[in-house]
């Protein structure tokens, strides 16, 4: 059995019909929308940008041009949401969570008739047969989706959010803080951790960690997020030199999901008064999310009700991340379900917090 990097759902395989029922229903079925829950889609993949050594953003576009069905709007106004993508030839599908459309089009709010692109940050996994598959793609090939498939979602009267994300365990912190920049008045507190500074770079925050550097810190999730970190695709040419300047570093020097991050504040302050703050944790540099940074944020919160569940905290990430801050997923009645509360959170002061695993 191999490692399971996401416990967000079970790895899914699937048999090819090739009966001639199967071809007859498929033309029979044949989706009209831009994405099918059941059915594969063609998507081409137009753009295939590189954030780091191991992880790129892939654009995909419609094969047929379809416009974008009122039904997904509806999906990125209130959930977190992922699809499948299918590998053909070895007969298995992934799951993967879209990033919010490009922080310069509303693409959520757009015209019925709108075409729009979807995107993906994929990072390669060494050995991973589906990640290896689409990095070595080239632009113009085909790509079937289907989806969407809402891991969560989020109910109109939550406004304040934590969110603990580790890794690519930030495509559903995005797409939340894209939910909740449409509510005013929300507040989400965003920590991201990643092993190398070549996923964030030019990352600054808004907030200082309240623990950095120390032997204390090192025993953090650190060891539990290298883990995980190992099978990655070691980067091509790695060197001892310092991390750049964390101050000061033009936008066009940061990272493609750093600039996101700071387009989701921007637009959130400005259209809905929401605020959203970022705090970038990077192990080689040996700064780790600490319960304190934790508790700071859960203060924070603007909202007095602790009877409601307004207040959410989230946890995304590789398995170990997850196990270590909200303990382990659990396997009931053959799906994978939240499972009792554990791990660090479960020692601190969260009363008026539900914490999803995700
Ligand atoms: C809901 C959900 C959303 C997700 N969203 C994203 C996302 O946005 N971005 C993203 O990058 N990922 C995401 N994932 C993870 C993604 O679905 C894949 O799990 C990931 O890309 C790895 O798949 P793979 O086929 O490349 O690796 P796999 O082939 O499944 O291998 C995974 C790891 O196990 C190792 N391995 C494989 N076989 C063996 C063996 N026999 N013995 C020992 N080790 C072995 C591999 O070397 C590799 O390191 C998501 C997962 C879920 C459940």
């Amino acid at each position: 059995m191999p490692p399971r990097l996401f416990r967000r759902g079970p790895v899914v395989i699937f048999i090819f019909g090739t009966s001639a029922f199967g071809g007859a229903a498929y033309r029979f079925f044949k989706p009209s929308e831009s994405l099918h829950p059941h059915d594969f889609t063609p998507y081409t993949l137009i753009d295939k940008q590189r954030v780091s050594s191991t992880s790129a953003i892939f654009t995909l576009r419609h094969s047929h041009n379809i416009a974008t069905s009122s039904s997904l709007r509806e999906v990125w106004k209130r959930s977190i949401w992922s699809l499948q993508i299918k590998q053909p030839q070895l007969q298995i599908a992934r799951a993967y969570t879209p990033l919010p459309p490009e922080p310069h089009i509303n693409a959520e709010d757009g015209e019925d008739d709108q075409v729009e692109d979807i995107r993906l940050l994929i990072r390669q996994e060494q050995g991973g047969e589906m990640s290896t598959y689409l990095h070595r793609l080239p632009e113009m090939s085909t790509i079937e989706l289907r989806g969407p498939h809402v891991e969560c979602e989020i109910p109109e009267d939550v406004t304040d959010v934590v969110f603990l994300a580790g890794g690519t365990g930030i495509a559903p912190a995005m797409q939340v803080a894209q939910v909740l920049g449409r509510r005013s008045g929300s507040r989400m507190s965003l920590l991201w951790a990643n092993r190398r500074r070549e996923e964030c770079v030019g990352g600054v925050g808004d907030v200082v960690s309240s623990t950095t550097n120390g032997a204390q810190s090192r025993r953090g999730w650190r060891n539990l997020f290298g883990l995980i970190g190992q099978s990655a695709v070691p980067p091509p040419s790695p060197t001892s030199q310092s991390p750049p300047p964390l101050s000061n570093i033009p936008t066009k020097e940061k990272g493609l999901i750093v600039q996101e991050l700071e387009a989701l504040q921007a637009k959130a302050q400005t259209s809905s008064k929401a605020n959203l703050q970022v705090q970038y944790f990077v192990d080689e540099e040996n700064t780790f999310i600490q319960p304190s940074d934790v508790a700071t944020r859960l203060q924070t919160s603007n909202s007095t009700d602790p009877s409601s569940h307004r207040k959410l905290i989230f946890v995304s990430g590789p398995e170990g991340f997850i196990d270590y801050w909200a303990g382990k997923k659990v396997w009931s009645g053959g799906r994978e379900v939240q499972g009792p509360l554990g791990g660090a959170l479960s020692r601190m002061d969260i009363a008026g917090w539900k914490v999803v695993k995700l």
